[in-house]
């Protein structure tokens, strides 16, 4: 597989073979190129994978979704509530009328100013209807109370339920706020330690290692029992040997640099 690019940087594997030393000494520890670019790899990887954990936590911090639905539930039980109380105020109103013109009506009927019986038979019939309006209405605010203390009941229970989501709420986005933390002073040392490995690293294998990364996602693939783990597809003996031997080599099948532990 050929190693096309259009980065000015990139240089043919094949090429670096011939002219990278197989193995050149790194401070104390002797290592491959392959090893090296292997733990770059290890280094860029976990990198990766904390970049992606403070992303998806920075994306749940806020408000959620079932807080905002609780708050707006409880807001339309409250308002409800509130409309209860202004109809049952305004029926207490209309009773206490009704019933103060029922007094005038039967204070007139009894006080003996009245005589004329159709006068009379008027204020009975008066007295009557205001009666029954009376009535009707005491019905309908007991209607109105009755509706009060369950709407009271279930914004009670919204409450509760509502506390319970907040406190549950801060304890998460609290959590979330020490884990991006955390990750964040580990990603300031995964990427010193990046640059101290990419320094040590001859410049042209490091170039060779972003154009693969870039490609394939990963540069180097470990092998193991004969098979590159990048591609799962075995490798020749005549590849094992040169992968054996310490040489820079890459997958015939997907291209990567192949790592021998
Ligand atoms: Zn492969």
């Amino acid at each position: 597989m050929s190693l096309k690019s259009t980065s000015p940087h990139f240089i043919p594997l094949s090429f670096l073979c011939t002219r990278l030393p197989i193995r050149y000494r790194m401070g104390e520890a002797e290592m491959s190129i392959a090893r090296e670019l292997f733990a770059l790899q290890e280094v860029d990887l976990e990198i990766e994978s904390n970049e992606q954990a403070v992303r998806e936590m920075t994306a749940r911090l806020g408000e959620s979704e079932a807080l905002l639905q609780a708050r707006s539930e409880l807001a339309a039980v409250k308002e409800h509530l509130e409309e209860l109380g202004r109809r049952q105020r305004d029926l207490e109103g209309e009773i206490a009328d009704t019933g103060a013109k029922l007094a005038r009506t039967e204070d007139e009927m009894y006080s003996g100013r009245t005589t004329n019986p159709k006068e009379l038979t008027g204020l009975q019939q008066e007295a009557g209807i205001l009666k029954a309006k009376r009535s009707g209405l005491e019905d309908r605010a007991v209607e109105v109370i009755e509706e009060s203390e369950t709407t009271a009941a279930q914004a009670a229970a919204l409450t509760g339920r509502l506390d319970k989501l907040t406190a549950e709420w801060q304890a998460e986005q609290e959590q979330l706020g020490n884990d991006i933390g955390e990750c964040k002073m580990r990603l300031a040392g995964l990427t010193a330690k990046r640059a101290s490995l990419a320094a040590a690293i001859e410049p042209a294998a490091l170039g060779a290692y972003h154009e693969l990364q870039q490609r394939r996602g990963t540069a180097v693939a470990r092998v193991e029992q004969g098979i590159c783990r990048g591609c799962r597809i075995s490798l020749s003996s005549a590849q094992m040997q040169r992968v054996r031997s310490g040489a820079l080599i890459e997958c015939t099948t997907c291209g990567r640099i192949l790592f021998l532990p």
